[in-house]
C-alpha cells in the first residue's frame, strides 16, 4: 500500500484482523492457536505504524523486518549497513516496575545516536545500557539541581 502512489483512503492495517479472526476474541487467527498473540499484535503494530506514516516518513522505507515482541525495523535500501527502528515499546524496568509507553514511533518519538532504539518520551530510556541513555539521565539530574531558596529581602527600615 505504501508503495501505491495513491492509496486508498479506507484502507486501514486493523482490517486484516476481520480476516483473520473469525472468533471475535483474537486468539486464533485463521483457526490456528497462536498462545502469544504474535498474530494480532503483528496486526496491531502495522496500525500503530501506519497511523503515523506521513510523521515517520515511511514511504522512505523499501525493506521491513519485524520481531515477534512488537518491534519494527527497517532500510531505505539494500545499501544501508544499518536498520532503522521504525517502532517499538519501552523496555525499561527496573525494581519490578516497568515503564511500558507504547508505541514509540519514528518521527514521533527521537532516534538515540548511540544504539538507534527509539527515545521513549516519559522516561528518557532507549536501551538500559546504552550510554547515550546514561548521558541524557546525567543532563536531566543536571538541570533539575534545584534553585537555591530566594534570598529574603531585608525589611525596609522604617
Ligand atoms: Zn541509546
Ligand atoms: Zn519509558
Amino acid at each position: 500500500m505504501l508503495s501505491t502512489e495513491r492509496f486508498d483512503n479506507e484502507y486501514s492495517p486493523a482490517k486484516y484482523k476481520e480476516i483473520l479472526y473469525s472468533d471475535g476474541i483474537n486468539k486464533h487467527p485463521l483457526k490456528i492457536y497462536d498462545p502469544l498473540g504474535t498474530i494480532n499484535d503483528f496486526c496491531d503494530s502495522l496500525q500503530s505504524i501506519w497511523d503515523d506514516r506521513v510523521q515517520a516518513k515511511l514511504d522512505e522505507f523499501k525493506i521491513f523486518e519485524f520481531d515477534g515482541r512488537g518491534l519494527l525495523s527497517g532500510k531505505r535500501s539494500r545499501q544501508d549497513r544499518d536498520k532503522i527502528r521504525l517502532l517499538a515499546y519501552c523496555g525499561y524496568s527496573k525494581d519490578g516496575l516497568s515503564c511500558g509507553c507504547a508505541p514509540l514511533v519514528i518521527g514521533n518519538n527521537d532516534t538515540c545516536m548511540s544504539c538507534s532504539c527509539l527515545i521513549c518520551k516519559k522516561c528518557d530510556c532507549c536501551f538500559v545500557n546504552c550510554p547515550g541513555y546514561k548521558s541524557r539521565l546525567e543532563i536531566k539530574k543536571l538541570n533539575q539541581k534545584k534553585i537555591p531558596y530566594p534570598i529574603r529581602k531585608v525589611n525596609d527600615r522604617a
